[in-house]
């Protein structure tokens, strides 16, 4: 027998499964959908089997040299959903198959040192003997233990007395407990308990335990001496008698084991609510594939339409998957899946050792659970009757891979449900573009929830103008009317959120007396400063000039490099208003594990009056006390060198807005900017989405941007800038020889970080609406790329691309 292994070899020139005979003892074991390590060259590699068959064109196949899982860790269904991403992502399979599996099943690859010329090892080579006694050791091992013996070591490699093997770790390991249980029969067991006497309690008390709990099934030791109290000389007395005995059973690592947790139930759903749920409902039943838009404002409890929307999956013996965005960032929503459905929930996110991910994955492979929690890459999850998939918070870009393969979660969605025959439920306050437009469209069916379920109205929101704060000569973050604001809440005992936008760090230049940005003159499209040169450059076009002395609009020379950090806000505050207590939440005070998860519960029982934060405090937060909200600078997001900057900042802003009065008491919002008449912050302050999709959409028509084209942005990198340039240069020249008229080509251009990690970047991008030649000629500059791209050139190509500095 034969198989067809996808071979992990990062820089593979061609895209293929590579044939392998079967070892005679595996027939009837192996199948497709099994990791196994091959023999490749002169090395081992991790390998996928796809297809098991009889006749090869090949002659000499190598043997497969060994079965990694004991079943399948890809479902037929996912082995096709690889070569799709492969396909549509232009990635090598193998990277998408491990792209599917926890990152604890990657491959790991360690370099063993095996002894050629036993003798000359003995005569030349003394010092090397201990390492060698009965062992193959590990260069790893070897560089981090005996660096002494690095030298001689490669001696003897270049002597050919030893040579290296790369092998395979599987590090994907269960995790195991000693336990014990009964060897003899129950009357036996019985027998030894009344022959014992009564200085023998404590084996007694063992006896007795395990006569009532007689059955062939391990019990943890930890359990045993834990919770039933038993003593464990006293087990170890009765294994060596030989009326128990030892043995292991597997641990669970369940990270959410052990929380209290009280159960929720079905709520009576509110008119629109109903309206929303019943469609959905009826695709579950009639296996529809269809894709529902549910655009419900903050409040309106679209969670509580997924969660009887999964009952009834569950209830028909069906699976179902939730994504939401950065899950170690929204740990409420978790606990409501969990609170609803307890057990059978899976959770999958980035705070999880590596181990629980496997765990929790494999709970899901057995079919334990019916549910699976997670982030992006839970798209994945080896569901095997799929009934629902719903994606939360669905514009969020953390949906798109940035790396190989760069897919974006929706769409993988999409296409499973259609393998699935089931729906799918995107849910937004403020959709991306894309999917409005689609249920425009009626490619998606649009749900719409107007209002809270409380019908508690959204709160007030009102723009503060920050240049009139400059003119009255305010120099702080904080305007007038939102310090004044912050002291009430203070006074009142009510919390606050604030946020501020870390992402706009020192980018663009603006005028802090008239508000003016300085934009690209061809692309309406903020400057980014570049340090190096004191230049302005435009990331789209090319564009650059130098950062002028002052304001181009009223002369003046207040200009600014934007860009204040939450470090410094904190400051401000501990001076202005000592005696509020403040949690900051950034990436640096929520890097450890749980981080996040403490400074919100301290938040939520109320350690602090202020909670100070970038865009991680946006979402899924709801707190009862909160009554106000402030944005410090609605800007610094508007002015991104970027043609989502309107789209993000408008639906972060209505995001954070929906932090305020969920509840009872009333909340408000201020809004600080230096723009307080653009649309995006008008309609967020409006609460008005159509209005900005409206607006946008006829923004994104003119500049010829998604959703009336799409995109494909092709990146070089090499550390010399003149090699990226060129490959660049040729592959936008072939873009244009074959390409039709209608496709727009752009580039190479230096994008806005010009150089990563000491790699000078290069792009072109492609703007185009039907070009049946682009997705053939960019596999062939992928493969062609792949076969004499050595050279230190690295080239990567983006379809539909979220980030595009
Ligand atoms: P969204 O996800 O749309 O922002 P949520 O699902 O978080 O809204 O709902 C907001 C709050 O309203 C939650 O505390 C939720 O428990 C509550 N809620 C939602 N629907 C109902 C309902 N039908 N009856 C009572 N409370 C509800
Ligand atoms: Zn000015
Ligand atoms: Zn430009």
């Amino acid at each position: 027998m034969i198989a067809e292994v996808f071979v992990d070899i990062p820089a593979a020139p061609v895209d293929r499964a590579f044939d392998y005979l079967v070892p005679e003892d595996w027939i009837g074991t192996l199948q497709i959908g099994m990791r196994v390590t091959v023999p490749f060259g002169t090395t081992r590699r991790l390998g996928f089997v796809t297809q098991l068959k009889t006749e090869t064109a090949f002659e000499h196949l190598k043997a497969l040299d060994a079965l990694i899982d004991p079943q399948p860790v890809l479902t037929d269904e996912l082995l096709n959903l690889g070569r799709w991403l492969a396909d549509t992502t232009l990635c090598p399979t193998v990277a998408a198959y491990q792209a599917m599996l926890p990152a604890v099943m990657k491959a790991e690859y360690r370099k063993q040192l095996i002894i050629l010329d036993e003798a000359r090892l003995t005569h030349d080579f003394p010092e090397l003997q201990r390492v060698f006694a009965g062992v193959a050791p590990e260069w790893e091992t070897l560089v981090k233990e005996a660096p002494q013996l690095l030298k001689s070591l490669q001696k003897a490699l270049n002597e050919k007395v030893i040579i290296v093997r790369q092998v395979v770790k599987n590090q994907a390991k269960i995790k195991e407990l000693p336990a014990c249980r009964p060897a003899v029969p129950k009357e036996k067991l019985h027998a030894a308990l009344e022959a014992l006497d009564a200085r023998s309690q404590r084996q007694k008390d063992v006896l007795a335990f395990f006569e009532q709990h007689a059955s062939d099934t391990y019990i943890a030791l930890k359990e045993l001496t834990g919770m039933h109290q038993l003593s464990r000389t006293a087990i170890h007395r009765l294994c060596e008698k030989g009326l128990l005995e030892l043995g292991k059973i597997e641990a669970k690592r369940d990270p959410y084991a052990g929380k209290a947790r009280n159960q929720t139930h079905k709520l009576p759903l509110t008119q629109e609510q109903r309206a929303a749920l019943t469609p959905i409902d009826t695709a579950i039943t009639q296996e529809e594939s269809r894709v529902f838009l549910c655009h419900g404002v903050t409040g309106s409890g679209k969670t509580e339409i997924y969660l009887q929307a999964i009952e009834h999956v569950i209830t028909s013996g069906k699976q179902a998957i939730v994504l939401v965005p950065e899950i170690a960032l929204t740990p409420q929503m978790v606990e409501r899946f969990k609170r609803r459905f307890g057990e059978a929930v899976a959770v999958l996110h980035s705070g999880l050792s590596k181990g629980e991910k496997f765990d929790e994955w494999r709970k899901i492979r057995n079919g334990q659970v019916s549910v699976a929690v997670g982030a992006r890459s839970a798209v994945f999850a080896p569901f095997q009757k799929l009934g629902l998939i719903i994606i939360d918070e669905e514009h969020e870009s953390s949906y798109k891979q940035e790396d190989q393969p760069r897919y974006h979660a929706r769409d993988v969605a999409v296409h499973r449900a259609r393998q699935h025959h089931c729906p799918v439920v995107l849910g937004s306050a403020t959709p991306s573009l894309e999917s409005f437009a689609r249920s425009q469209k009626k490619v998606y069916t649009l749900l719409t929830l107007k209002e809270r379920f409380n019908h508690h109205p959204l709160p007030p929101v009102s723009i503060v103008d920050m240049r009139e704060e400059m003119r009255s000569g305010n120099h702080t973050v904080f305007s007038g009317t939102l310090f004044e604001k912050l002291k009430e809440r203070f006074v009142r005992n009510e919390q606050t959120v604030l946020f501020l936008n870390r992402r706009g760090f020192s980018t663009f230049v603006m005028c802090r007396s008239c508000g003016t940005v300085i934009k690209c003159p061809h692309c309406d499209i903020s400057l980014t400063y570049h340090r190096e040169g004191n230049l302005l450059k435009c990331h789209y076009c090319g564009y650059q000039q130098q950062v002028p002395e002052t304001c181009p609009s009223c002369g003046s020379d207040s200009l600014r490099y934007f860009g204040t950090g939450t470090q410094k806000v904190e400051a401000e505050l501990a001076r202005l208003l000592p005696e509020a207590r403040v949690i900051r939440m950034d990436v640096d005070t929520t890097r450890r594990k749980g981080g996040h998860e403490k400074l919100l519960r301290a938040f939520g029982d109320q350690q602090a009056d202020i909670l100070l934060g970038t865009q991680m405090i946006a979402k899924g937060l709801d707190f009862p006390k909160v009554t106000l909200v402030g944005v410090l600078a609605a800007d610094s997001m508007l002015h991104l060198p970027d043609f989502r900057a309107s789209e993000k900042t408008f639906q972060l802003l209505t995001q954070v807005s929906g932090r305020a009065g969920r509840h009872d008491l009333p909340g408000e919002v201020i809004i600080q900017t230096y723009t307080p008449e653009h649309y995006a912050v008008v309609d967020a302050s409006q609460h008005d989405y159509l209005r900005f999709y409206q607006e946008e959409m006829q923004i994104r028509y003119r500049r010829g941007y998604p959703p009336f084209y799409y995109l494909v942005l092709i990146n070089l990198t090499h550390p010399e800038p003149a090699k990226a340039a060129e490959a660049a240069e040729r592959i936008a020249a072939a873009l244009r020889r074959h390409l039709s008229p209608d496709a727009l080509i752009y580039g190479p251009v230096v994008p806005a970080i010009a150089r990563i990690k000491d790699r000078y970047r290069y792009q072109c991008m492609v703007k185009y609406k039907r070009e049946s030649a682009l997705l053939p000629l960019l596999r062939k500059i992928n493969s062609h790329f792949r076969e004499t791209g050595k050279n230190g050139l690295q080239l990567s190509i983006d379809l539909n691309p979220v980030v595009l500095m």
